[in-house]
């Protein structure tokens, strides 16, 4: 989910034309920032994982 940064709308549209921009739809803003929302899929827990601290697997 895309967020226009000034207003806040998820009104945007795509200008693939122009390179990478968004245009949206209720403020008229124009740019290729936009804020991106990502739908609670925790994607970044996985990097603490690779610790290997709580692991006294006891190999020898
Ligand atoms: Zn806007």
């Amino acid at each position: 989910m895309k967020h226009c940064p000034r207003c806040g709308s998820k009104h945007l549209n795509y200008l693939p034309w122009l390179g990478e921009i968004y245009e949206c739809r209720e403020c008229g803003y124009r740019g290729a920032l936009v804020i991106e929302d990502e739908d609670r899929e925790a994607v970044e827990d996985e990097d603490m994982a690779e610790d290997g601290d709580g692991d006294g697997d006891g190999c020898m």
